[in-house]
C-alpha cells in the first residue's frame, strides 16, 4: 500500500518534504497539494516534477478521497484549523511544529483526536529520529550512566535574518530542545527560567541574543540551554547528559579531520537542513511504516504537541518576568498512555 499525501503548504519545509517522500523515502506519494499563494503551489508541482493535484485551499484538498494523509508545512498560526479539518475527516495528520501557537489549540487538536478514537497525528519533532538522540536514549535507558543528574545543551545558528524576534528563540528554536530532551529522559518539566547575558554585536537592535535557558524537571534533573542565532562559525548542536556513573555526548557530526598549516581541524555545518537530513527522511518513512503496520502514527503525538507548546509559554513568560515560571500540564490522558507504550 502507498499512503498517498496532500501538502498543505509549499514553502521551504513543504517542498524538502515533498521530494523526501518522492525519491528519499519508500511507500509514500505525494497526490495533492496547496498553498494559500496558488502559483506558488504551482510552481512546485512544476520544479519538483510530481503529479499532484493543485488545490484551492486546505479543506478541498483534505476533502479529496485519494488523500490518505495531510502534511501540514504551512505557517504556524494555520495549522491549528487544518489539522482539526483533517482529524475530522478521518486522515492521518504529518504536522511540523508548532502543532497550534497557543496550548488551548493544541487542546482542542488533543480532544478531537481522542474523539476519533485512533491515533492520527504525528508532528515533526525529527530530533527523536536523528542517531546521535537515539544513541543516547538507549545508553540511558540502559542505565549505562546510572540517574541522569543535569544536562547541557547548546543551540547555535551561524545567523538569523532580522524578522527573528527574541520570544523565536523559545518557539522556533528551543522547542526541538523542548521535545527532544523530555522524550531522552521520560521526565516533565516543571519550571523554566530565562537569563540574558551580555548581548553579541552581531544581534540586531530589536533582538536578545544569545540567550540561556534552565528548565527543572519534575524528577529534580536541571537542563541549561543556551541559545545563541548569531554565533558566525556554524550551525551546531550540543548536548551532554551528566550521570551519577558517567556522561554521554552527542555526537559530533562526521567529517574528515584535516591538519593543514600547523593545524588540526574538522568542518561544521551551517544549514541546520543538512545537519537533520537523515533525522528528516527517518521521521517521514516512520510515519508511513507505522502507519502501515499497526494503523496509527507511532512518532511525537499531539500530546507532544502540547507540551512543547505549555513548556515555550512559560518559557516567553520568563524571558519576561526574568523570574522561575511554573509549567503547568494537564494530565495525560490515557488515550497517550496506552499509545506512548508503542511510540518511539
Ligand atoms: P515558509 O517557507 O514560509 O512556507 C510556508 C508556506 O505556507 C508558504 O508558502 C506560505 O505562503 C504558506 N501558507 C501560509 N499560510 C497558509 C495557509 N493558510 N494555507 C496554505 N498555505 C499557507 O515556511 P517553512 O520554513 O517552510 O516552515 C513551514 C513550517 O515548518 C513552519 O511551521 C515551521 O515552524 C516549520 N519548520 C520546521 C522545521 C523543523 O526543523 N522541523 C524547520 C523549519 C520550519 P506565503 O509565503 O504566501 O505566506
Amino acid at each position: 500500500m502507498t499512503l498517498k499525501f496532500g501538502v498543505v503548504g509549499t514553502g521551504t519545509l513543504g517542498r524538502e518534504h515533498i521530494q523526501r517522500i518522492t525519491n528519499a523515502i519508500s511507500g509514500g506519494e505525494i497526490v495533492a497539494v496547496t498553498d494559500i499563494n496558488q502559483e506558488a503551489a504551482k510552481k512546485a508541482v512544476d520544479q519538483l516534477g510530481i503529479e499532484a493535484k493543485v488545490y484551492e485551499n486546505d479543506l478541498s484538498l483534505i476533502q479529496d478521497e485519494h488523500v490518505d494523509a495531510v502534511m501540514v508545512t504551512s505557517w504556524g498560526p494555520a495549522h491549528k484549523p487544518t489539522v482539526l479539518a483533517a482529524i475530522e475527516a478521518g486522515k492521518y495528520v504529518f504536522c511540523e511544529k508548532p502543532l497550534a501557537t497557543t496550548a488551548d489549540g493544541c487542546t482542542s487538536i488533543v480532544e478531537a483526536e481522542i474523539r476519533s478514537e485512533r491515533r492520527l497525528v504525528q508532528v515533526g519533532f525529527m530530533r527523536r529520529y536523528d542517531s546521535g538522540y537515539v544513541q543516547m536514549k538507549e545508553a540511558i535507558e540502559s542505565n549505562d550512566i546510572g540517574r541522569p543528574l543535569m544536562i547541557h545543551c547548546a543551540h547555535r545558528n551561524p545567523v538569523v535574518s532580522e524578522t527573528y524576534t527574541t520570544d523565536m528563540a523559545i518557539t522556533d528554536t528551543l522547542i526541538h530542545e523542548i521535545d527532544v530532551l523530555h522524550w531522552l529522559i521520560r521526565d516533565d518539566y516543571q519550571s523554566v527560567r530565562v537569563a540574558f547575558p551580555k548581548k553579541t554585536t552581531h544581534a540586531l537592535k530589536h533582538l536578545r541574543d544569545p540567550q540561556l535557558v534552565t528548565l527543572e524537571t519534575k524528577g529534580g534533573i536541571v537542563i541549561d540551554v543556551e541559545i545563541f542565532v548569531n554565533c558566525q562559525y556554524g550551525y551546531d548542536i550540543q548536548c551532554e547528559v551528566i550521570g551519577e556513573e558517567g556522561i554521554i555526548r552527542l555526537p559530533e557530526v562526521s567529517s574528515i579531520v584535516m591538519r593543514k598549516e600547523a593545524r588540526l581541524g574538522t568542518n561544521i555545518l551551517t544549514d541546520w537542513k543538512d545537519r537533520f537530513l537523515d533525522a528528516y527522511n527517518q521521521e517521514l518513512q516512520d510515519f508511513v511504516d507505522s502507519i502501515k503496520e499497526t494503523g496509527e502514527p507511532r512518532g511525537p503525538s499531539a500530546w507532544d504537541g502540547y507540551i512543547a507548546a505549555v513548556t515555550a509559554d512559560a518559557c516567553v513568560r520568563a524571558q519576561k518576568s526574568g523570574e522561575k515560571e511554573a509549567v503547568i500540564l494537564k494530565e495525560k490522558p490515557d488515550f497517550y498512555r496506552k499509545k506512548a507504550r508503542k511510540a518511539v
